[in-house]
């Protein structure tokens, strides 16, 4: 009994150390927000109340909200980027957005985007608003002290813009209004203190709270958005029940009311056109809702039909979705994630599933995406990928020729790695998303860079303990602002591997991987084969072997920096060799089997590891 009692406490003082919650305070925010849209001007008024917690050590002496919408002007910072870009010549084509170009620099003043603050208050006493751009700073009357909850109330106008990037009115599908960062939003203030960063065009960060949102609109609307339907049994449409229409009501506008908690922005959507599919499963329900184009209409169906088949794989890859509702929405500039929603352009699976999975991937792991880009779209472009392989498996749909090229479901992104770094116009990961020299780099750092950090950690640890990493990321971090060496903490805890060094390559430096197979030859007897680090970035070795009995063996080599190895990863004969001194340029394989009886070597034959030029990689014998 005492032995046992002993064993248990034990175990449970050694889970404690590994996986200890960490204690990271989070500011709160409770939005009620009422708005008026008059269709005919694209304008709106509208009042919002918002309930702030600041629960920091810190004294405030001045907030800061996100008027986002101010990026639609001629000259905005968003417009002389752009333009700028397009300076820029990569490929043989301008680095700007193909979306954004020089059109905001041509808006008019009907065309462009605005929100205005005529009124803000806190605990009712008007306060001093200073202007810049896209951030609204207020030097506060009176200090939020330390751990204390304050009340602003905040009356605003806004024009809906012409659709540039992501928001706006009549975008290229026609959808009326693709209501995205419409509403003044306080900017997050962490363990780094504000983050008051002007759109430029990329990356959000936002502070997690309830959202009660009243929208008053034309009747002939339809909407759907981030919260769930408070009215549905007035508005009909689905939401009450499948299939119902939209109800007839005699007055001109009418009132939609949803709540979305636990979220840290709120998008929605709206259109007379659209339709509306309605399913669930594990208990959430999935809204499509899209304007009829009957070429597209099966596609849609998939989309709806996609979800239900996915969302449990979804769930137990990387951990549960805990909202009740999600919706893909069509809308926008292409595809954007939102709490509960998405706005997407056109039905693609691709787009589906990547959006969907930044509901792990920022809506509750919510980084902050202007400091790690690469975390949300990295990590949202990783899950993306082996959901599509999930469906396509259940599907019975066989790879394309993309995906039949190493490593499988993620050659696409090794791929434009190594363009990007032909090219030589790499950036360090650690860049600032609005910072980046150029489009090209930001792209394929933070979706490619960030897709193989992960299936790359797999060749490291090893795919099942990745795996395991990533449930414990969401266990330990959803709704707490995670960045880079959080998550590293989790990998290093969970495989029992140092892995700093892997951070300090791969994240803060470009430079890269490049091992090639040197020589072999026989010695007393012994077979040997010497191996060449010729890249920078030093790495662990999967050696496979194989022999003229079609026979194979793994012969592994840990890099010294891990202080442990992975556990095998397959049937075949899994070698350990001793550690590989970083330092050292070279390192000799011993094996027992006569040289002649091996016909092939392959440094990592399973494609993960991102070696520049894999053609050294491999050595055929024709004895
Ligand atoms: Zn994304």
């Amino acid at each position: 009994m005492r032995k046992l009692t002993l064993f248990f406490i034990s175990s449970l003082c050694f889970s404690t150390i590994l996986f200890a919650q960490p204690d990271r305070w989070q500011q709160r925010v409770k939005y009620n927000m009422n708005v008026d849209i008059d269709v005919n001007t694209n304008r709106f008024t509208g009042i919002q109340k918002l309930e702030y917690t600041n629960n920091s050590p810190d004294k405030l002496n001045r907030v800061f909200f996100h008027l986002y919408w101010n990026a639609f002007q001629p000259g905005s910072e968003m417009d002389v980027r752009s333009r700028e870009a397009g300076g820029v010549i990569i490929n043989g084509r301008p680095d700007w957005d193909s979306r954004v170009k020089d059109r905001i620099s041509k808006l008019t003043p009907d065309e462009i985007g605005y929100q205005k603050v005529t009124s803000l208050k806190l605990n009712s006493i008007e306060q001093p608003m200073k202007l810049h751009g896209t951030i609204l700073e207020v030097d506060l009357t009176k200090p939020i002290l330390p751990k204390s909850k304050v009340n602003f109330e905040l009356v605003f106008e806004a024009q809906v813009p012409i659709q540039i990037r992501r928001s706006g009115r009549d975008n290229a599908q026609g959808i009326r209004y693709s209501m995205s960062q419409w509403y003044p939003k306080m900017c997050e203030y962490d363990y780094e203190g504000w983050h008051p960063t002007p759109y430029i065009g990329r990356e959000f960060y936002g502070v997690w709270g309830d959202y009660d949102v009243t929208i008053k609109i034309d009747k002939s609307y339809k909407l759907a958005g981030t919260g769930v339907l408070q009215n549905a049994s007035d508005i009909g449409w689905g939401y009450d029940k499948p299939g119902t229409p939209l109800k007839d009501i005699s007055s001109a506008k009418r009132t939609w009311h949803f709540i979305g908690n636990n979220v840290h922005d709120f998008v929605w959507a709206a259109d007379p056109n659209y339709e509306h599919i309605v399913r669930k499963q594990d208990g959430v329900t999935l809204n499509v809702v899209y304007k009829k184009v009957d070429s597209l209409e099966k596609s849609w169906q998939t989309i709806a039909d996609a979800a239900v088949i996915v969302l449990p794989y979804m769930e137990k890859r990387f951990g549960k979705y805990p909202y009740p509702q999600y919706s893909f929405i069509q809308g926008g500039d292409g595809g954007m994630e939102y709490p509960m929603a998405t706005l997407m352009v056109r039905p693609g699976l691709k787009t589906e599933f990547h959006e969907w999975m930044h509901s792990w991937y920022q809506m509750m792991l919510g980084t902050n995406e202007s400091l790690y880009p690469w975390m949300d779209e990295g990590f949202a472009t990783y899950a993306e990928n082996e959901v599509l392989a999930y469906y396509d498996s259940i599907m019975n749909i066989p790879p394309d020729e993309k995906q039949k090229a190493l490593p499988v479901n993620h050659a696409t992104g090794y791929n434009a790695y190594n363009f990007l770094m032909k090219q030589k116009l790499e950036e360090p990961l650690t860049t600032h998303s609005d910072h980046y020299n150029t489009n090209f780099a930001y792209e394929i750092n933070a979706y490619y860079k960030g897709e193989i950090f992960l299936e790359q950690l797999g060749y490291i640890v090893s795919d099942s303990v990745r795996d395991k990493i990533l449930l414990e990321y969401y266990k330990l971090w959803r709704f707490k602002h995670p960045n880079a060496s959080d998550f590293m903490k989790v990998a290093q805890d969970v495989s029992g591997i140092q892995l700093d060094w892997y951070k300090e390559y791969w994240i803060y430096t470009t430079k890269s991987i490049d091992y090639s197979i040197d020589s072999l030859w026989g010695e007393n007897g012994v077979s040997k084969i010497r191996l060449r680090r010729i890249g920078q970035m030093p790495m662990p070795i999967d050696l496979q072997l194989t022999f003229k009995d079609s026979s194979k063996e793994i012969h592994y080599i840990p890099l010294n920096l891990m202080f442990g190895n992975k556990p095998a990863e397959s049937k075949e004969p899994f070698i350990v060799h001793n550690e590989w001194n970083w330092t050292n340029r070279t390192y000799t394989v011993e094996f027992n089997h006569p040289l002649r009886d091996l016909v092939l070597v392959e440094i990592d034959p399973s494609g993960r590891m991102a070696d520049i030029d894999p053609k050294n990689n491999v050595l055929q014998l024709n004895w």
